[in-house]
């Protein structure tokens, strides 16, 4: 048995119904004031459109932003923050919120677009009354992709609402973003970001420096990131092993990618303890007759989707570490990870500005390896040994 299909929308939406945006949400987006009273009026006066295009440079915040506008339209209190749809959807695992990136390797394609995308908007939502369709990288909607999409991306299915995300207003063809509210964010200047961190979680400056540079300095994942002590413990492991890269052989190097995703890996199982319960709730709710794959399919997409973020935090932590010897080594001060100060000096001492690069080279293939769905544990031994091997290639004083 299929979901429902919608009937197609006649006339404009009817508004939705008015809601208290309660404990909000919309708190949680840091730096960007302006935009989360903007979206929190528009909820809360049953306003909101039914195509946004946010525009931000990279870490403004905008997919944060994107999550935060789908709980409060998912959420029966507007978006509390606290209540499980809120928390699923900030998980990521939400059914009725899907988030899209190019399939192509550079752009969205038509068939993505066709028999993908648009068709699952025509489902009935699948827990609450709302859907909301996120697709990144919006810029990279090309003519053919963009012509199977303009229809839908004007009138959606009642219950859709549209949020395209981009760094580039101008790279966006004019047809698709016509046909969007546009929502600027601004770029938080870095100093302002540290304050806003050490403001709401009392987060030294370090702290909350490390915490940007975990997150790609993404404000609204860096405030979630200081508020948890595992992914804050996995951080500093991961600067452990690359510091003692140099003295690991290939056994310990295995070992410690096998820890670091154990590591990360640990608050799923709180996860898979949680829908093994809901399973069985369902099952003993509704008898034999309960539908359980659906639920089932979802469970897996929300544990792939949780452990894909989880992995790509390993990879971010690294690519800021390398960043900081990369600086050093060229004479500028000033490190994201302070506490690790000493062997990123280490490092930059005897690492040339090309090994340095090869690392990051590394750092960038872990990052769409992980993003192609290889296993995390193969993505993240490659990295490990990638950038081992940039630490020990020869010395710019020895190669010659
Ligand atoms: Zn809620």
């Amino acid at each position: 048995m299929g979901r429902r299909v919608l009937a197609p929308r006649r006339g404009r939406a009817p508004q939705r119904v008015l809601v208290a945006v309660s404990a909000c949400v919309f708190d949680d987006l840091v730096g960007q004031e302006r935009v989360a009273s903007f979206l929190r009026t528009a909820v809360e006066s049953g306003s909101t459109s039914h195509a946004y295009l946010f525009v931000g440079p990279p870490g403004s915040g905008k997919r944060s932003a994107a999550l935060l506008l789908a709980c409060a339209l998912i959420c029966g209190d507007g978006g509390c923050g606290a209540c499980s749809a809120c928390q699923r959807v900030r998980r990521g695992a939400h059914p009725d919120v899907r988030v899209f990136e190019p399939a192509g390797a550079a752009s969205y394609l038509v068939e993505q677009v066709r028999d993908e995308i648009v068709p699952d908007m025509w489902l009935a939502p699948a827990d609450g009354h709302s859907k909301v369709y996120i697709l990144d990288r919006a810029e990279s909607l090309g003519d053919a992709a963009a012509n199977a999409f303009l229809k839908t991306l004007e009138e959606p299915p009642d219950p859709v609402t549209i949020v395209l995300l981009t760094d580039d207003y101008d790279a966006i063809i004019p047809t698709v973003a016509s046909r969007c509210q546009a929502v600027r964010f601004s770029p938080v200047p870095p100093l302002r970001a540290r304050g806003l961190l050490a403001e709401r979680t009392g987060a030294g400056e370090d702290e909350a420096l490390a915490a940007l540079a975990a997150c790609s300095g993404d404000l609204s994942r860096a405030l979630e990131f200081l508020r948890s002590p595992a992914r804050r413990e996995a951080r500093d492991h991961v600067l452990g092993v690359l510091r003692d890269l140099p003295v690991m052989d290939g056994r310990d190097i295995l070992v410690s990618a096998r820890d670091l995703l154990k590591e990360v890996r640990a608050p799923l199982d709180e996860m898979k303890e949680r829908q093994v319960v809901e399973l069985r709730e369902r099952v003993e709710f509704m008898g034999r007759a309960a539908q359980t794959k659906d639920v089932e399919q979802r469970h897996k997409r929300e544990l792939t989707a949780r452990e894909r973020e989880a992995v790509l935090e390993i990879v971010a932590v690294a690519g800021s570490w390398l960043r900081d010897v990369l600086a050093v080594s060229a004479g500028a001060d000033g490190v994201a990870n302070r506490d690790a100060a000493d062997d990123v000096a280490t490092a930059a001492s005897c690492m040339s500005q090309a090994s340095i690069q090869a690392g990051l080279d590394a750092v960038s293939r872990a990052r769409r390896r992980v993003s192609y769905n290889v296993s995390p544990q193969l993505a993240v031994e490659a990295m490990l040994f990638e950038i081992q091997e940039a630490r020990t290639c020869p010395r710019p004083w020895e190669s010659s």
